[in-house]
């Protein structure tokens, strides 16, 4: 199945999808469970943030496959009694079944890193001047060198 941009929303202003998201996978009951339910998949798409340090735009292709697991909320697992890491990293299904566009929501969101950077080596905005690095070569850089220096000549 293709999704085009869009059809999931991300509920986060600087994440975007930059093209279809193409994905395949099966939804299984698991055996001997409380109608724990699993989905099984790959899933390929780009997607965009705002870079975290110049906020241009970050590319951030994703292609793998994925494996989700969903309880049933009528079971009474919904109820906040002590939830373990496995249980907290679970998601939650109510009625007859769990949407599709959820559950990529969730891979995606998963699947990103944690910094969104536009490359690894992106140099941010200047502190001094506000100005991307990455396209200007601001001279605030070679000043705060120069003072560094002459902090150093005070000292002898
Ligand atoms: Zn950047
Ligand atoms: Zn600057």
């Amino acid at each position: 199945m293709d999704l085009p941009p869009g059809a999931i929303e991300f509920f986060d202003p600087k994440l975007r999808q930059a093209g279809p998201l193409r994905a395949a996978g099966k939804v299984d009951l698991v055996t001997g469970s409380l109608g724990e339910i699993r989905v099984k998949g790959h899933a390929k798409v780009l997607m965009e943030a705002d870079c975290d340090r110049c906020l241009d735009p970050a590319r951030l292709p994703l292609d793998s496959d994925f494996e989700l697991y969903y309880r049933p909320v009528s079971e009474g697992y919904g109820e906040e009694t002590a939830i373990d890491q496995s249980e907290a990293e679970m998601g939650f299904y109510e009625g007859d079944g769990i949407e599709l566009n959820d559950v990529l929501r969730e891979y995606i969101l998963l699947s990103l890193p944690m910094q969104r950077l536009c490359g690894d080596t992106c140099k941010g905005i200047c502190p001094h001047c506000g100005q991307n690095r990455n396209h200007i070569q601001c001279q605030c850089q070679g000043e705060a060198v120069d003072d560094r220096w002459a902090a150093l000549r005070q000292l002898k």
